[in-house]
């Protein structure tokens, strides 16, 4: 005699588990059987990437191939509208149109994030149309336009050509959920050691500043300490709109 699914249920309720269970896995399967890409190297995402978040693993593996300095001057510390730091490279201004005056060019320029983030990577040759730095892309370009949250899968960009591409092997898939994670794990890392860091260094160089301070006024003359005294009082004085 054939049970019913319900008999199951209350004689075997682990079985019932283990269906839901596989039921799950089926559809999680075919969520992940649906997204296919493979990069068009159209390079739209290295035109627009905003700014790119930095992660240890990157300086490791700047450090192991001997090229840390070639980063310096791209590298900047960017305060999200959250609260939170990150380490990224910072886009540079875009070129000035025909007729507008020329915008401060160095990446430590003044001009806020917010005001770049639609811009070229910096590293990105526009003429060759090139990435100068392939072998040693951050992962964030690695995993691009993939992203894990801790929990699940999202496509950061869902205009990048590449996605629906056919092409994609499961061992490419798992390759890039691999690498959607590790970037995770990594940016976790950084963020969590960035603000620490970043305090840590800053009480550094206030105490540096101070202690030379107070070097500087103790070599004074008492004529040069009055002219100082004048300086700053003058300088809290109100002063006239
Ligand atoms: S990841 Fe997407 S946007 Fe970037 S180059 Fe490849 S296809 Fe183009
Ligand atoms: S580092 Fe290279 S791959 Fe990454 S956004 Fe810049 S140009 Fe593109």
């Amino acid at each position: 005699m054939e049970e019913s699914n319900e008999n199951k249920e209350n004689i075997d309720g682990n079985e019932v588990n283990t269906e839901k269970e596989q039921e799950k896995e089926d559809i999680a399967e075919e969520t992940k059987a649906k997204f296919t890409f493979k990069c068009t190297r159209c390079d739209n995402c290295c035109l627009t990437r905003g700014p790119i978040p930095i992660t240890f693993w990157d300086i490791e593996l700047w450090a192991k191939n001997g090229v840390v300095a070639n980063f310096l001057p791209y590298l900047d510390i960017y305060h999200k509208p959250d609260g939170g730091i990150d380490l990224i490279f910072k886009p540079l201004p875009p070129t000035p149109k025909e007729g507008e005056e020329e915008t401060q060019r160095d990446p430590f320029g003044n001009i806020p994030i917010e005001d770049l983030l639609e811009e070229k990577c910096p590293l990105y040759n526009k003429d060759q149309k090139e990435c100068l730095v392939y072998d040693n892309r951050p992962l964030s370009c690695r995993t691009y336009p993939l992203e894990f949250d801790g929990k699940n899968f999202t496509v950061v960009d869902v205009d990048c050509p590449g996605i629906g591409e056919e092409g994609m092997s499961k061992e490419d898939l798992k390759e890039m959920r691999e690498t959607a994670k590790h970037m995770f794990y990594e940016l976790t890392r950084m963020r969590i050691s960035l603000p620490v860091l970043s305090q840590i260094i800053s009480q550094k160089v206030m105490m540096d500043l101070m202690r030379q301070n107070m070097e500087a006024m103790s070599k004074m003359s008492d004529d040069d300490r009055t002219k100082l005294d004048e300086i700053l009082r003058k300088e809290q004085e109100p002063q006239p709109d």
